[in-house]
């Protein structure tokens, strides 16, 4: 916990000097266009900062920088145990300006600062230092060849990376993309959100600071249809990953077709399945982690556990828990340290939320807890954490990506029904079940069509666990030794001695 009050934390944002220009070949300029946008804080609508606004023309020098800063082999040739040094101080900087950084995340996207302090800078720290750690312990291969002859399977560098990010963990996501990007080699041009710009702004210049070199690293901040097409159309950029819905995530696959055939690896959308069976070994736990799993971050989670299954015999038992447990996640002003619900990312995501809880009423499902914008004299985006009994999965509550706190509790007879629910959606992130049964716990598991699956948990892992989806939610993985694929190509070099 931080020992920082709420009237500290205002004192800083008001001396707070935030830059929104963009970052390329080691140093800030505006957009080649010069236009700009405003950022305005989800916490109180307060106005934060102008935002470079780039466009075609800054992914055309940003693309020739990267390619420049990639042949010169100041970062891709050099030695990995010198990266991992550079890297590693690349993560220190961010742990030391942690207080700024997570300020500017709360004001930007309206996070808890508790959260933004301790999950989500600690967290961004942890995987640069992670994939800078790994990176000089990974060895490549010598097949099995007849005696004269050598073959070597190696791993380059892909080369230019995109890397699209979305809003709800902006340093976090930015920092699953740029640990194993970097320590593999490449250049990166990062493109985050328009709607929470700031901490990729400002860690660019950490980086340069840490030592690495002008040009591998570089930051375009503005809208998707504008500069985020324009990387995912470039014939120069050899890799694109992205963060964000699994909407955009198929434009850039016919992006990436209609130009270079660049790879493409995407983290997309989910609407996972939190299944509680009548023996889970204990109910409270199982409730105070639903209500976890739909409240932290605003419910703006990819993994959140939007759909809450429990088993008949036991709804009307654990569902009073769960209404109980979700009265400890209260929305409050995001810079009060105590606050754990914040505001969401603006005003348009909070009037998407409120036309899901309107479709809930509209599909005949009972509204049992929240349901209503608040603190709406905070001139903030406010929305009260919500449940829905009675929900079944053909409703739109049940079907579509809701990215707010909106839970829909919906009820199964036997474990066959709860898997055949669970992956009755387009998606395939991740999904929990709670049992106190060995074998209904692998079985169940093994059943889930999903990239995570938890047992008697809800969200557990780390840095070790490959984090990815099945179908609609993506391609590919985060975090761990497999997320290195993405950025190297695999090479069979065959010699005759
Ligand atoms: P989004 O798809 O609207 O935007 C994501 C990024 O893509 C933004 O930077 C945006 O500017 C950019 N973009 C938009 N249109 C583009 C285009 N035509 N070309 C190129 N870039 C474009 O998503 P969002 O609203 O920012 O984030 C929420 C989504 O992210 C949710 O669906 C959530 O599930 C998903 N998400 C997934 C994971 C995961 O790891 N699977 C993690 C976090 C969030």
């Amino acid at each position: 916990m931080t020992t920082l009050t709420r009237a500290d934390w205002e004192a800083r944002a008001k001396d707070l000097k935030i830059e929104g220009r963009a970052f390329v070949n080691g140093e800030y300029s505006n957009a080649a266009s010069g236009e700009t946008f405003d950022c305005l804080s989800p916490v109180d609508g307060r106005f934060l900062a102008k935002v470079a606004s780039c466009d075609l023309a800054d992914a055309e020098r940003a693309v020739k920088v990267a390619r420049n800063a990639f042949d010169s082999g100041a970062w891709s040739r050099l030695a990995p145990a010198k990266r991992k040094q550079t890297m590693i101080r690349f993560a220190d900087l961010l742990l030391e300006n942690a207080e700024e950084l997570a300020l500017l995340e709360t004001l930007d996207m309206g996070k808890p600062i508790s959260d933004s302090l301790h999950i989500d800078v600690a967290s961004a720290a942890n995987s640069l230092r992670w994939s800078a750690e790994a990176i000089d312990k990974i060895y490549d291969e010598v097949a099995a060849t007849p005696h004269a002859e050598l073959g070597l399977v190696t791993r380059e560098p892909v080369g230019v990376v995109a890397a699209i990010v979305p809003w709800n963990f902006p340093l976090l996501m930015s920092c699953w993309k740029l640990g194993p990007a970097l320590a593999t080699g490449n250049s990166v041009i990062l493109k985050p959100s328009e709607k929470s710009p700031l901490t990729a702004i400002r860690i660019a210049q950490l980086a340069v600071e840490a030592g690495i070199p002008k040009g591998v690293f570089n930051v375009l901040p503005g809208y998707g249809h504008t500069v985020g097409k324009a990387l995912a159309l470039h014939m120069d950029v050899d890799t694109l990953v992205f963060t964000g819905s699994t909407k955009i995530a198929k434009q850039l696959m016919v992006y990436a077709g209609e130009s270079n055939m660049k790879r493409v690896w995407l983290e997309a959308g989910g609407k996972s399945p939190n299944i509680v069976f009548a023996d889970a070994p204990d109910l409270k736990a199982a409730a105070e982690a639903a209500a976890g799993a739909i409240a932290f971050n605003q419910g703006e989670v990819c993994t959140a556990g939007s759909r809450l299954l429990v088993e008949r015999s036991i709804k009307d038992k654990f569902l009073p828990l769960v209404i109980e447990a979700l009265k400890g996640w209260k929305p409050g002003n995001p810079l009060d340290p105590e606050t754990n619900v914040g505001a969401l990312v603006d005003t348009q995501q909070m009037n998407t939320v409120l036309s899901y809880i309107e479709a809930g009423h509209n599909d005949g499902a009972k509204l049992v807890a929240g349901g209503k914008r608040t603190l709406e004299e905070t001139g903030g985006t406010y929305v009260e954490p919500t449940i829905f009994d009675g929900v079944t999965n053909a409703m739109k509550i049940a079907r579509e990506e809701i990215f707010g706190p909106v839970l829909s509790v919906i009820e199964f007879e036997d474990a066959e029904e709860a898997v055949r629910i669970a992956n009755d959606t387009p998606y395939g992130l991740a999904a929990a079940v709670w049992t106190s049964n060995l074998s209904k716990a692998h079985l169940t598991a093994k059943a889930l069509r999903a990239g995570s699956v938890w047992v008697n948990q809800y969200d557990g892992g780390d840095m070790t666990a490959p984090f990815g989806g099945f179908k609609q939610s993506g391609n590919g993985r985060d975090k761990s030794l497999h997320a290195f694929d993405k950025y190297t190509e695999l090479k069979a070099t065959w010699i005759k001695l």
